[in-house]
């Protein structure tokens, strides 16, 4: 448990005058991080990410430093960042305004990071829809160039850093590490095959860490206040604090910045968070990381929404998109919207992923619509097992984890919620009547 008092850090400067500007960021002490950093080196700034244990805050929670720690020093190839600001998870909305809000915060990160790795050319790739955060954030950046933090020397050092903000073209699958790197290299966003990977064979065939818009706003808090201070916020495996998106059936849908011990619960049903379920409604069923985290039913929710807890209930942390269903929510059509966003995505290299995306979407529609028919539940199940085998959760048979993000939901939702499922097929249609959704807010704005 943690054993540091909470206080906000991602999200420490929102709703302060200027916050988005460097003048209000360096007012809140911003860009102390990266003098400290300059003067411990790189090698204390890598030991001091992996003692603080930050994780990726993207969806897979893999621990920063060790990331870093794979990047090979003595390549004589130059060594890349890539941001990944492709943030399209169903669900999701956090770093849109991280980069609204504070943009110098990552900066400062990538600054940070750049220096420790050997880094003399950055990318931030964001998702094609970000217009408005691609502006704020090239000011920022602006800023930050004309102060003399980027460019030929970095904070008067003899470094040069530069970084590009890049905008994708609207695909979801280039979130994906190695999609994201094909995409900036201006080719088609496939994802690559791994090994190798990024850090060792990543852009234009050079070493690369790939790391997500929060992960890197995360980094000066590691630096300005110690690996141990970050460390002690969290439990055991998983320091900092978390930004999570709460979405759906509840009275104060938003983004929040929390303590990883709140769990699933508190944070629907907590006057500083969601505020409870709207009048008569309970919680049927919660997507605790994002829309490709497998369904927590009413009764699992009070687990920390934190990575190590969130596994030992074979679920994950994901994202950090918080859905949440009530009672009068329709399990059948809640999974064929996110059945639809899939298939919709898959790049379709892999043909597990391609045809069972495709299919699983056809059933789960037949089903809704009143054409399911005896066997379609077992069917659904078997076209699942094709794209990822279960147990256990994410050992896929695809290049890439989409095929798992398309298995999982539909594996959890069938699996707890089977006697709806059912009762569409032996009723020939949806119990709750044609045309409802029953999903409230969805927040994202990602989906089909
Ligand atoms: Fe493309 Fe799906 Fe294969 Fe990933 S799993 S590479 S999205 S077809």
């Amino acid at each position: 448990m943690s054993t540091t008092p909470f206080e906000k850090l991602i999200t420490r400067n929102w709703g302060k005058p200027g916050s988005h500007t460097l003048d209000g960021y360096k007012k809140n002490g911003g860009y102390k991080a990266l003098e400290k950093a300059l003067e411990m080196g790189p090698a204390a700034i890598i030991d001091a990410v992996k003692k603080s244990n930050l994780r990726g805050r993207g969806g897979a929670g893999f621990p920063t430093g060790m990331k870093w720690s794979f990047v090979p020093r003595d390549s004589p190839k130059p060594k890349y960042l890539a941001v990944n600001g492709d943030e399209s998870e169903p669900g999701t909305f956090k770093d849109r305004y991280i980069l609204e809000n504070d943009p110098h915060m990552m900066l400062e990160g990538i600054a940070i990071a750049s220096y420790a790795l050997d880094v003399h050319t950055c990318y931030v790739y964001l998702r094609g829809e970000f217009k408005k955060q691609a502006e704020i954030l090239q000011k920022a950046l602006d800023e930050a160039y004309q102060a003399g933090i980027f460019g030929k020397k970095l904070l008067g050092r003899d470094y040069p850093l530069d970084c590009y903000v890049v905008r994708g073209a609207g695909a979801y699958i280039c979130g994906e590490e190695t999609a994201l790197l094909e995409s900036l290299e201006g080719k088609k966003g496939w994802p690559r095959l791994k090994p190798p990977f990024p850090a060792v064979v990543g852009l234009f065939g050079c070493p690369t860490v790939v790391n997500n818009v929060e992960t890197l706003a995360s980094v000066p808090h590691v630096i300005e206040r110690g690996a141990e201070w970050y460390a002690k916020l969290g439990p055991e495996r998983s320091g900092g604090t978390r930004v999570v998106c709460l979405s759906g059936s509840v009275n104060r849908p938003g983004v929040y910045e929390i303590p990883l011990h709140v769990t699933v619960r508190e944070l629907i049903e907590s006057p500083q968070y969601g505020q409870g379920m709207p009048p008569g409604r309970k919680v049927k069923a919660v997507i605790p990381g994002g829309s490709s985290a497998p369904v927590l039913s009413g009764d699992e929710i009070d687990v920390a929404l934190e990575f190590e807890a969130l596994k030992n209930v074979q679920n994950m942390a994901g994202s950090g998109g918080v859905i949440v269903m009530d009672d009068q929510t329709c399990m059948v059509r809640a999974l064929w919207r996110v059945a639809r966003f899939y298939a919709e995505e898959s790049c379709g290299q892999c043909t597990p992923c391609r045809e069972g995306t495709a299919w699983q979407t056809r059933i789960i529609r037949a089903i809704e619509e009143g054409r399911g028919q005896p066997g379609d539940v077992e069917k659904l199940l078997n076209v699942v097992q094709a794209i990822a085998p279960y147990p256990p959760i994410g050992l896929g048979n695809t290049i890439c984890a989409l095929g798992d993000a398309a298995a999982l939901p539909t594996h959890s939702f069938v699996t707890k919620f089977r006697a709806e499922f059912e009762a569409h097929i032996q009723e020939k249609r949806c119990p709750f009547g044609a045309g409802h959704h029953g999903w409230g807010h969805f927040g994202s704005g990602g989906f089909a």
